[in-house]
């Protein structure tokens, strides 16, 4: 077999994609004794794009730099990996097409209220566009790897897989699936915010009245956050239902299970799930597959929410 040659990119994100690679450890020699990187921003200082047979591109496409980057990507590699929530989904990035850029710019720079107000970038830096998308909606995309970063793991089965010429061995299941809290009804009458009281280290966390969202989101990760203590906050993304199926909604799922297994009322977790949902929707809500939903109102949803801030502070 001919050598394999890897280029790496990175656009709008966060650089957890890129330092996943080192998260290999000791299989990275594995990975480096079959292939030859010869392109990664992380690592090097190199401004082209050298004729490479896998392509990993990480981040979103947030302003000219990075559809440019995508597209000479898409040119110079055979096969192109979205790699990261951030690629496949917009990832938290995305929060950003609730408000447009001058506000962004404004909130950020002008006007931030936690630091010495700053100018904003010169005319020199790329300008944002309008909003933020998820590579597909720039180039092909050969395979989707989502995950914030994607355990090392899938990372390893993936490059392993296309050095080997085979499929990658995709799992479908939920991060419920390698959760190992039990699912018990319980007399719990109220939601709790994930930062309050100490919670059962056996009993799932629907069941205690904590937002979880292992049930509504893809397992790219082998469920730590569980395991330790954390509920899941969905950074690999929704489940293939969710994202498939027009009118099944991350907010609907978790409250009904949150419901049949509390005394919490359902449509008090939905309304309590919508007052925070930048934060359950964060990872994907720049994707097409959840931003055409007709159940997906997140601007109404956050008008709401700020109208009765107002009211509050009012009062
Ligand atoms: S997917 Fe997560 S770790 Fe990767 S670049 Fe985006 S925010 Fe960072
Ligand atoms: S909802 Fe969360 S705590 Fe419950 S089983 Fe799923 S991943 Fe585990
Ligand atoms: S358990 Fe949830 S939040 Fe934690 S790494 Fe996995 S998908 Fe991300």
């Amino acid at each position: 077999m001919s050598e394999v040659t890897i280029n790496i990119e990175w656009l709008s994100d966060c650089s957890g994609c890129q330092i996943a690679i080192v998260d290999l450890h000791e299989k990275i020699l594995n990975v480096l004794q079959a292939v030859k990187i010869q392109r990664c921003p992380v690592l090097t200082d190199i401004k082209d794009y050298p004729h490479a047979t896998v392509g990993l591109v990480s981040g979103a496409i947030r302003n000219e730099h990075d559809r440019h980057a995508a597209l000479e990507m898409r040119k110079s590699c055979d096969i192109v990996i979205a790699w990261g929530s951030c690629a496949v989904f917009g990832g938290p990035a995305g929060a950003g097409n609730i408000h447009t850029p001058a506000e962004i710019v404004k909130a950020v720079y002008l006007e931030n209220k936690t630091t010495t107000p700053a100018p904003p970038p010169s005319r020199e830096v790329s300008p944002l566009e309008s909003v933020v998308t998820p590579i597909d909606s720039v180039i092909d995309v050969d395979l989707y790897l989502p995950g914030c970063p994607p355990h090392p793991a899938f990372i390893f089965e993936s490059l392993t897989a296309l050095v080997e010429g085979r499929q990658p061995e995709v799992n479908r299941c939920s991060v419920c699936a390698k959760c190992k809290r039990h699912m018990e009804k319980t007399d719990v009458s109220e939601i709790k915010s994930n930062s309050e009281g100490f919670p059962n280290a056996e009993q799932c966390f629907l069941s205690q009245g904590y937002t979880c969202m292992g049930s509504v989101t893809i397992d790219r990760c082998l469920a730590p956050c569980p395991a330790n203590g954390v509920p899941c906050t969905g950074c690999a993304g929704a489940t293939m239902q969710i994202l498939t199926e027009p009118n099944r909604d991350i907010r609907t799922e978790i409250a009904d299970r949150m419901s049949r297994l509390t005394k919490i009322d359902r449509d008090s977790i939905v309304t309590s799930l919508e007052k925070a949902s930048k934060s359950h929707y964060s990872y994907t809500m720049a994707t097409s597959m959840i931003n055409s939903k007709p159940t997906f109102h997140i601007k109404k949803w956050i008008d709401e929410e700020n109208a009765d801030f107002e009211a509050g502070v009012q009062a």
